[in-house]
């Protein structure tokens, strides 16, 4: 039996602004492995710096994407979980909503939410090492890494790399939507790497109620103002059974 405070309900019913940040929880729901899980087998004796940063990149393009092609074949065979289509009609639900996601499974946008900002990137698409323009298929066939339609550059795939930036378009999206929220809802993240770990404050300075679902106790603890505790695809659905009904 999960329990929902109803005085959270209550105040889900009377919002109008909701934003969400998920996080790994929601990944291994899903059965999508870690970065660490995929280092094995024949990926086992390279450093995390050899395959996911500019440099691992420029010094060997083709492990590179190799390795993302590795991950993307996993990927491409898990599933949306309970948590995903829950935060699908939780969209629907909110006059304004915003998806925050640290995971670059792009499972979100396969289970159909559209509000969603993908902090991390996106391993389903790729984009040209070059001059950037975006790729959402390719040839798989004749070059490794293929090779970008406009200029000849290599393809990349579209993910925040080690010592890489975040998109500012997206991270501004991300604090517009942080700071609009009245309620905010971290979901199966310890939100411990930046930018993520400062937007449950933001949320809290600007007077959202911020509530954490996850099975575990995290730092967020601190300010969080509701505890869910359990697995996200449990909680999730509950939460939206309960409010509407
Ligand atoms: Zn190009």
């Amino acid at each position: 039996m999960i329990e929902i405070a109803t005085q959270l309900i209550d105040r889900l019913r009377q919002a109008e602004r909701v934003t969400v940040l998920t996080g790994t929880g929601v990944a291994r729901e899903s059965g999508v492995p870690t970065v660490r899980e995929t280092m094995v087998g024949e990926w086992a004796g390279y450093d995390i710096v050899d395959l996911a940063t500019q440099q691992g990149f420029i010094r060997n393009p083709r492990l590179v994407w190799e390795w993302y092609a590795y991950r993307r074949a996993i990927i491409e065979q898990c599933q949306p979980s309970a948590s995903h289509y829950a935060l699908v009609d939780l969209e629907q639900y909110f006059e304004q909503f915003l998806l925050i996601t640290q995971n670059i499974d792009g499972l979100h946008w396969r289970s159909g939410s559209r509000d969603l900002v993908e902090l991390h990137g996106s391993i389903m698409r790729t984009r040209c090492f070059e001059c950037g323009t975006y790729y959402t298929s390719w040839a798989e066939d004749e070059s490794i890494p293929p090779i970008c339609g406009r200029d000849g550059g290599y393809l990349r795939p579209d993910v925040v790399w080690l010592g890489e930036g975040h998109p500012k378009h997206e991270l501004s999206r991300a604090y517009r939507g942080v700071a609009q929220a009245q309620v905010f809802l971290s979901v199966g993240t310890t939100a411990q790497v930046q930018p993520a770990a400062s937007l449950p404050l933001v949320a809290k300075r600007a007077g959202a109620v911020v509530v954490e679902i996850n099975p575990e106790e995290t730092a967020l603890a601190v300010i969080a103002d509701y505890w869910l505790q359990g697995e996200a695809c449990e909680i999730l659905p509950e939460l939206i059974r309960q409010l509407t009904t």
